[in-house]
């Protein structure tokens, strides 16, 4: 088994990982709040941690994942009072589109999606144990932690805990490192305000106290990876820390990985500067959910992604030369007679794809490993250079690069496309092929390609400046 490289926001260092049991990783990753469906800039988050996963996996590890639904904080309720509906009203169908929008991206299930709401009990009693040891207090009703009592609080974050402004309190859910104070465990209920009983009268949780009794509910007191955004860091997690470990006595998370923000054409996206995006947008405009995913993980996690509608060709394209490739393989003929070269290649493929990703997830020499085969593999195509096995090799090998990509389309695997309906990539193959055909004056091969996409219900019209094709 590969032991990976990881980047660890928490001493800002790379280090050799390792889960703290066995072969089986938990991670907690931050997952989405639920008021608004949510752009591309979230899913990066996303896509990022479908890649950590699934690298695990293929290094050989086990994987717990829980990525929790924050269905009740400020925005969540701001949205009740806005728009008069019920909380659960306001959260059902962003919760449903979020999970369109990552099956739609080819992300694996995580193994738990914990709901806040369905969790309060939990968050209560860890609350009580904060009081308990003197980091909790009460103020006006609501609950606040103390962070002067916490001796290492910043550790995270890395800022001066004697810039703290102690003493005072801050009862949003969200604010910035000039607003360091005493931060809210359980807010008292305000009127027409959802809220629950607790032993300090009715209210609800804090955004932080949520993900801190989540991750310990299904991963234990101390796990292996937490994930986020770049702007989860402060004060969110840094918030997690105190209160999780403050409870505990024991180390929280030992490895913390944050992907950098996504922005579009070059600037942070917003509505008002009309680059906001969402999956549905882009669908809408012709992108493909497999070209996003692929641009989008195509940028290392911890660089910023501009997103662009020519990056967005770009990925399209480099998909494009890995089904054509892919294609051409599956119909190749395996006629050399000596000894396989491509058995190599793709091996030594999967060795430097392997090396890449164990190598904090460095996912642009993983891809360069990849297209060095596809030259490889379209050279010997060229030069009918395919010995027996060549084919299947290969294809097992992209098989398995796939289980992480995800991102080879299904539709260019199969062989049979005389029997059924072709994709557009091998329609633009064949008809390729045939061009070549007419120009080494293969005529019988020419018409053969011809007859087998008529038969596929492909009309070709032969112009002077190339072939054009239309369904029937
Ligand atoms: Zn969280």
């Amino acid at each position: 088994m590969k032991k990976p490289v990881f980047f660890n926001t928490e001493g800002r260092s790379l280090a050799p990982f390792e889960p703290m049991s066995g072969d089986t990783v938990r991670i907690y990753t931050c997952g989405p709040t639920v008021y608004d469906r949510a752009h591309i800039g979230n899913l990066r988050a996303f896509l990022f941690e479908d890649l950590l996963r699934r690298t695990l996996k293929f290094l050989g590890y086990e994987v717990v994942q829980v990525m929790n639904l924050t269905d009740v904080d400020d925005r969540t309720i701001q949205r009740v009072h806005d728009t008069g509906k019920s909380l659960d009203e306001v959260t059902a169908p962003v919760i449903e589109a979020f999970f369109a929008d990552l099956e739609s991206l080819g992300i694996e299930p995580a193994e738990h999606y914990p709901r806040a709401t369905e969790h309060i009990p939990e968050m209560i009693a860890l609350i009580e144990q904060l009081i308990e040891k003197g980091y909790g207090y009460e103020a006006e009703g609501s609950i606040f932690f103390r962070i002067a009592e916490d001796s290492d609080y910043g550790r995270l974050s890395g800022f001066d805990l004697g810039q703290v402004r102690q003493g005072e309190r801050v009862v949003s859910d969200d604010y910035d490192k000039e607003d360091v104070r005493d931060f809210v465990l359980w807010k008292a209920a305000k009127s027409g305000e959802p809220s629950w009983e607790s032993p300090w009268g009715a209210g609800r949780p804090g955004w932080h106290i949520e993900c801190s009794a989540m991750s310990m509910k299904y991963l234990g007191e101390s796990f292996d990876i937490h994930c986020g955004g770049v702007d989860n860091i402060f004060p969110h997690h840094e918030n997690e820390i105190a209160q999780s470990e403050s409870a505990t006595g024991e180390t929280f998370v030992r490895t913390w990985i944050h992907a950098e923000h996504l922005i579009a054409d070059g600037q942070k996206m917003s509505k008002s500067l009309g680059n906001f995006y969402t999956l549905g947008d882009l669908i809408e405009q012709g992108a493909t959910a497999r070209a996003i995913r692929y641009l989008m993980l195509s940028v290392h996690y911890r660089d910023k992604l501009n997103f662009t509608l020519e990056a967005l060709e770009a990925a399209t394209g480099a998909l494009k030369r890995l089904d054509e490739m892919r294609f051409r393989l599956g119909h190749a003929v395996e006629t050399h007679p000596g000894e396989s070269t491509l058995k190599a290649a793709a091996d030594q493929m999967l060795e430097s794809f392997t090396a890449a990703l164990a190598s904090d997830l460095n996912v642009s020499e993983a891809l360069a490993a990849l297209f060095g085969l596809v030259r490889e593999v379209n050279t010997a195509i060229d030069s009918n250079a395919l010995a027996a096995g060549d084919r299947e090799h290969v294809m097992s090998a992209l098989a398995r690069v796939d289980d992480v990509l995800n991102v080879l389309d299904p539709e260019s695997w199969r062989t049979d496309v005389e029997d059924e309906g072709l994709a557009d990539g091998e329609i633009d193959a064949l008809i390729a092929e045939r061009e070549q055909a007419r120009v080494d004056r293969e005529w019988s091969r020419a018409d053969e390609i011809r007859d087998q996409l008529q038969a596929a219900g492909i009309v070709l019209e032969d112009a002077r400046d190339g072939t054009r094709w239309k369904r029937q």
